[in-house]
């Protein structure tokens, strides 16, 4: 219904530009523009009523109402009411007329936000006595001079000059399958719900089409990729790798023996690979990618590991070699702050085909860089790199296959329809043997005996990270608080050989810093957040971090996934003294729980999918009635539905599913370029 508002009757031209001004340019786009909130009417004991939440309670009038007014006008208007036995102050702003309404000992029925603490309502309205007004009354957001009230008029009024022209674009398979409302009943009721429940089943209806919609675009690209974008197939003998594996210091675990073979199988198809690889820290994510590495240098191919900082290339050089060279391969380290030589000499061989696997940070895509034939390209903790490196990195082989690895964990159907053309491995196993990391929540004024506790430790031979206040935004302001951390630390435990590490350092004191501490010659390392990925020394048994309620929980589990990496029980401290709600309960969820994907479920509640995904990055559209957090059981069933639906004849030639093909077409769904 692409007519133009105008059809409408009642609505001139001077409402039409309001409208466009909303973005509402069509009849369609009218019945579309829902409401944010339903106020609900019906009348609740305030007992159950939590801090913040609207309500509509009804009292009697218990004092004189108290009207002010602040210039010509700002208004408020104040009257305690007696409700379910509460004395609560009701406040009306800039409604100086509700005062003739309101009569002392006379019943009142008003609604608005409840302050649970002070026992007031604020910013409401005062509701007739009228049996119409309980129940759901949509709230709209409006713009310029329109009016809530009017806007209604129009949507009822479009109802009826076009109601029946809402065509269905649902195949009537899905409708009965998931009883699902029809399109037009869904529309209506999400304007004029009747019921709560009709309410529910209209968003149900709305939410399951959008995220089949947005699903069925996903996955039609994926298909799209895989069959356009054929990669290399690797040819590479399974025993070879299977006598790779026995050599390691350790058995694989089965996730990491499933995931093993998830991967091969891809490096040996002709589809390009594109996997994200989650795995919680510690789950053991660099010995997967070494074993990868291996097999696609195997295959005649070479292969680049590109790591968010230098610190972890070091560490991923030293570890990948000690796996890789005994088997003949050569890995060498692209490092940032590397001598002109030495650059110039690694640059070299790896265009001669003599350097096998090549580690560095995003020195790696930098102009200069060239492969013989690069065939495989792993990220580490891939959340780090923006889109656009990576992409860089891609384009530098012919096609190679892509894992990303990253220890973020998300729910398993959100990284999916985060990351929608990718296939998804997770490592859902710890190594055996590993003991749960005691988390402790300390307020600030417990210092001394956290620092008592860490003197214990290392009386045991054991070692400590600190990590220091983070101040946002100020890199300057987060040394000078290392270096207060590190001196402070030095006296109070002055036995012990305290070291100090911050992004401002120059790379080769850093280096430094991180190699005495592996060595067990520092005993503490006071550090800013630059260790928070990756970094392995399993000595260390205690992580403190200071400030902790600044941290999101995925950093804090980063951190703490710092210790715990060998025999001993390790522990984690968190100094914190968080203010708000939140932070509190971050603090909470931390002392409770170690697993990473029940924590990321967590932190998905408590941001929001906006925060959590990051910015852009997401690729997650603005859904208008669908909620990821709370629809992701829906996001999943539209997720395997659209999958069987891009690969099914039906699909593309049934004349049932011409409406959804349409739907998509409008969307630009087979239009799309890249995703990345
Ligand atoms: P992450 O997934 O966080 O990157 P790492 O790859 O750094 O984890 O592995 C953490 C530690 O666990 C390393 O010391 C590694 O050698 C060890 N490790 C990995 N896999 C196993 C396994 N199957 N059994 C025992 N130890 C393992
Ligand atoms: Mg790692």
């Amino acid at each position: 219904m692409t007519e133009s508002l105008s059809n409408i009757s009642g609505v001139g031209p001077r409402t039409e530009e309001q409208f466009e001004k909303m973005g509402i340019h069509t009849i369609s786009d009218l019945l579309e523009y829902f409401p944010f909130r339903y106020e609900d009417h019906a009348i609740r004991p305030l007992s159950e009523v939590q801090h913040e939440e609207r309500v509509t309670v009804r009292g009697t009038v218990h004092s004189e109402p108290d009207l002010r007014f602040f210039g010509k006008k700002k208004s408020r208007l104040t009257v305690r009411v007696l409700v379910d036995g509460l004395l609560v102050q009701a406040i009306f702003f800039n409604q100086p007329y509700l005062k003739n309404q309101i009569n002392l000992g006379e019943e009142m029925t008003f609604s608005g936000k409840f302050d649970r603490h002070r026992l007031m309502v604020t910013g409401g309205t005062l509701k007739k006595q009228d049996p119409d007004a309980e129940g759901l009354e949509p709230v709209y957001s409006v713009k310029e001079n329109l009016k809530v009230y009017q806007l209604r008029k129009f949507i009822k009024q479009a109802f009826e000059q076009y109601g029946n022209s809402i065509s269905e674009n649902l195949p009537q398979q899905l409708l009965t399958t998931y009883k699902l409302m029809s399109k037009k009943e869904a529309l209506y009721h999400l304007h004029f719900p009747a019921t709560a429940k009709h309410l529910m089943q209209a968003k149900r209806r709305m939410a399951y089409e959008e995220l089949l919609l947005f699903q069925l675009k996903m996955q039609f690209f994926r298909k799209k990729e895989r069959e356009a974008d054929q990669g290399q197939i690797k040819d590479f003998s399974q025993t070879g790798i299977e006598a790779f594996v026995e050599k390691l210091p350790f058995p694989l675990t089965n996730a990491q023996n499933r995931v093993l073979k998830e991967i091969t199988e891809d490096l040996r198809s002709e589809y390009r690979m594109n996997r994200l690889l989650q795995g919680d820290v510690g789950s053991g994510k660099t010995v997967i990618a070494a074993c990868a590495l291996f097999a696609a240098v195997k295959a005649g191919f070479q292969g680049a590991l590109m790591v968010p900082t230098e610190i972890l290339a070091e560490q991923h050089v030293s570890s990948i070699k000690d796996l890789l060279e005994p088997f003949g391969l050569k890995v060498a380290l692209l490092s940032g702050s590397a001598r002109v030589k030495e650059r110039r000499e690694v640059l070299h061989n790896l265009e001669a085909g003599e350097v096998d696997v090549l580690i560095g940070t995003h020195a790696l895509i930098q102009e200069g860089v060239n492969f013989k034939k690069l065939g495989l390209v792993i990220t580490d903790e891939q959340h780090r790199f923006g889109v656009d490196q990576r992409r860089i990195l891609r384009k530098k082989g012919i096609r190679p296959d892509v894992l990303f690895m990253t220890a973020t964990p998300i729910p398993r159907t959100l990284a999916i329809s985060a990351f929608g053309d990718m296939d998804v491995s997770v490592i859902d196993e710890l190594p055996k043997g590993r003991k749960v990391i005691e988390t402790h929540w300390a307020k600030p004024h417990m210092l001394p005996r956290v620092l008592d506790f860490i003197e214990r430790e290392l009386t045991k031979g054991r070692q400590a990270y600190v990590i220091c206040p983070l101040i946002e935004e100020s890199d300057k302001l987060d040394v000078q608080n290392a270096i207060d951390v590190h001196a402070q630390l030095s006296q109070a435990l002055n036995v012990y050989n305290i070291g100090l590490m911050h992004g401002r350092l120059p790379a080769d004191e850093k280096e430094e810093a991180m190699d005495n501490f592996a060595d067990n010659k520092t005993h503490v390392l006071v550090s800013t957040t630059v260790v928070e990925v990756g970094v392995n020394v399993p000595n260390a048994t205690v992580m403190v971090i200071y400030d902790a309620e600044r941290f999101g929980l995925s950093q804090l589990h980063q951190l703490r996934g710092r210790v715990g990496r060998g025999s001993e029980q390790s522990y984690c401290i968190l100094l914190a003294d968080p203010k708000s709600d939140v932070g509190k309960e971050r603090m909470k969820i931390m002392t409770e729980t170690n697993d990473g994907f029940q924590l990321s479920e967590k932190d998905l509640e408590l941001r929001g999918p906006g925060d959590f995904f990051g910015s852009k990055q997401s690729g997650l559209p603005n859904f208008k009635i669908a909620d990821i957090v709370e629809d992701y059981r829906v996001l999943e069933v539209a997720r395997q539905d659209a999958t069987k639906l891009v690969y099914s004849e039906a699909f593309w030639q049934g004349e049932d599913y011409r409406m959804l093909r349409e739907s998509l077409e409008k969307q630009g769904a087979f239009k799309r370029e890249k995703l990345d």
